[in-house]
């Protein structure tokens, strides 16, 4: 439960800022002074922020506060990938990962506690659903992982340099709160992360994928996972509402603008299921038009899980086959599987699944 109602600034883009120290009767300048002193010199103490004068940093202190979610563990998978389970305020659990790659290192963020979507093979589905996260929550998370790996001194090379919506929840069925944490993501006095290396990943929302081009277009993922509407009706259940050329056409919007930009199309490989060579024909001649490259995820089982994952002699011959048709096709390296920590194995821990079933029910009927 919430202990007071002071405003956690991590839950403010920077014209929130400006409207939070207007009211305070304070100068526009103080959004750039006090968002450096969060976000690049990691400080969550207003004692700390040097060059506010005492009065403002005890005003600060009575009516803000700067919270960020609480470590519960932290499991360090042997390939340098590190899962954190994250607690919030009322008590629900959140799941974030980081993947240090040569070149950079990407976390991956939760948007929702739980998920409503009820894809087949995700693990996170088996967990109901609880609640959306906040901006504060999202945003959190960036500057949790920030400030455990070191921020380093005068902005010099920085640990998280990519961010994928890719942890638990659909993030366009959070777009407020998903978009503005996007904005604090991009903002210079904040992450100052460029667009492109922050990328969304979505089950196909139709209608929210075509208002996300409208707000901020970032590098966009969408899990295909099959090539016809009967499969992926039977994997990924929100197909039934959005189907596979509704989805597809909304790709094309979304990349019209921009030649050189390609949605990235996950499809996890399940044995027997949507790995055979037809159905690598049927991809692409489905995404024939679409500018994309396939990102082949070999499937990663969890407890109770009704799949297997396809063999690597399969996803290398599906790839293959792909590739012969003239699609860019990659195979995502499997990540932290030791910890439980690669895709579709995030769980977190969800108190009240009882909301799950209305959701389930509005998006169906309403396309909420
Ligand atoms: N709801 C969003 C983002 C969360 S999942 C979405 O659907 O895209 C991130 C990616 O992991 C999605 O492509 C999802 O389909 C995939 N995924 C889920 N469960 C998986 C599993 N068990 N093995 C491999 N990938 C999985």
């Amino acid at each position: 439960m919430m202990t007071d109602d002071k405003t956690n600034l991590l839950g403010l883009t920077r014209p929130m800022f400006d409207r939070f120290f207007a009211a305070l009767g304070e100068k526009s300048y103080r959004t750039s002074q006090v968002m450096k002193w969060i976000y690049h010199h990691g400080v969550i103490d207003f004692a700390a922020m040097t060059n506010l004068s005492n009065a403002l940093r005890a005003k600060l202190a009575a009516i803000a506060e700067i919270r960020l979610p609480e470590l519960v563990t932290a499991q360090p998978s042997a390939d340098g990938t590190i899962k954190w389970l994250l607690r919030l305020a009322d008590g629900n659990c959140i799941e974030t990962v980081f993947i240090p790659e040569t070149d950079r290192g990407t976390l991956c963020v939760s948007s929702q506690v739980g998920c409503v979507l009820n894809c087949t093979f995700c693990s996170t589905a088996t967990q109901g659903y609880s609640r959306d996260l906040t901006v504060a929550e999202i945003t959190g998370q960036i500057l949790f992982a920030a400030r455990t790996l070191g921020i380093p001194k005068n902005r010099g090379h920085r640990v998280v340099t990519n961010i994928v919506l890719m942890g638990m929840g659909e993030p366009l069925l959070n777009f407020d709160n998903v978009t503005a944490a996007i904005e604090v993501m991009l903002d210079d006095f904040a992450f100052g992360i460029s667009r492109r290396r922050v990328t969304l990943s979505t089950a196909g929302l139709v209608p929210a994928i075509d208002r996300l081009r409208e707000t901020v277009p970032v590098s966009l993922a969408v899990s295909l996972h099959a090539p016809n509407d009967a499969l992926r009706d039977r994997l990924v259940p929100l197909n039934r509402k959005y189907p596979i050329d509704k989805l597809l056409s909304a790709c094309r919007r979304y990349v019209a603008e921009n030649p050189h930009k390609r949605i990235t199309m996950e499809y996890v490989m399940l044995k027997d299921i949507n790995d055979l060579d037809s159905h690598a024909q049927q991809l692409a001649q489905v995404l024939k038009e679409v500018p994309s490259k396939i990102n082949l995820i070999p499937f990663n089982p969890f407890p109770g899980a009704e799949y297997q994952c396809s063999s690597n002699t399969r996803i290398r011959r599906f790839q293959d086959r792909l590739m012969q048709l003239g699609c860019p096709t990659m195979i995502r390296k499997t990540r932290g599987e030791d910890v439980a920590a690669a895709c579709g194995q995030l769980v977190g821990r969800v108190q009240d699944r009882t909301r799950r079933q209305q959701r389930w029910k509005n998006l169906v009927h309403d396309g909420k």
